[in-house]
């Protein structure tokens, strides 16, 4: 199928072709109809399988509908990973006119607190940076949050981000659409998939 076949926006799919994203990749075109039609997606993928556009796609599309601030957040393992995503949705995006922020550790907090007042639609964050800012930045919260995607779920709880991401849930809407992609299935990503997704649809490649 191509992406206008999944059901995404003429503008989105024009993002993509222009992205040169021929045609969707095996977790795309499974995981796309089901966050489209509003379900949970957990998506077993490597990197490098197009996972990010996998969760990025719905979301644009959604945000489409109904721009919003503070829409979607998405949690990845590393400061390197959140930039990459950041770059790939603010490609795909551009043409709706996405805000995005990347929120990390090791970098100004001052600078990211002004970047989170100018109300982007997307946060993309390090958990530990983003939870600092939920207590510490004036104004910002996750109260109106529609989407949350935790990328490489496996790597975040390696990491120890486990108790910080508990935490971050109880600032989030339970009514929200949640993805978790990771390249293996263990005991925390299943406990925290419970934890945290409404009947998910799982996609594998
Ligand atoms: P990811 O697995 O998300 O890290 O993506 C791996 C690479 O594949 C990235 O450089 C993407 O730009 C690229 N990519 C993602 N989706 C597609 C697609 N449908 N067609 C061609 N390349 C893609």
């Amino acid at each position: 199928p191509s992406f206008a076949e999944l059901g995404v926006h003429p503008s989105i799919c024009e993002a993509a072709a222009t992205m040169n994203f021929k045609a969707p990749t095996p977790i795309q075109a499974q995981a796309i109809p089901e966050a489209l039609a509003g379900c949970d997606v957990i998506g077993l993928a490597q990197t490098g399988s197009g996972k990010t556009a996998a969760f990025s796609i719905p979301i644009l599309h959604a945000l489409w509908d109904d721009p919003q601030p503070l829409f979607a957040a998405i949690l990845a393992p590393t400061r390197e990973l959140a930039y990459q995503i950041a770059q790939q949705i603010e490609a795909l995006g551009s043409v709706i006119g996405v805000r995005c922020a990347t929120i990390v550790g090791g970098m100004d907090m001052m600078t990211q607190s002004i970047a989170l007042s100018k109300r982007p639609h997307i946060v993309v964050a390090t958990p530990g940076r983003l939870q600092d800012h939920l207590e510490n930045t004036k104004g910002f919260s996750l109260r109106n949050l529609k989407y949350l995607v935790m990328d490489e779920a496996d790597r975040l709880l390696d990491m120890d981000f486990g108790p910080v991401i508990d935490k971050l849930l109880q600032a989030i809407p339970r009514e929200r659409r949640t993805m978790l992609f990771s390249a293996t299935m263990t005991t925390k990503v299943a406990k925290l998939q419970r934890a945290s997704l409404k009947n998910p649809v799982r996609v594998e490649v």
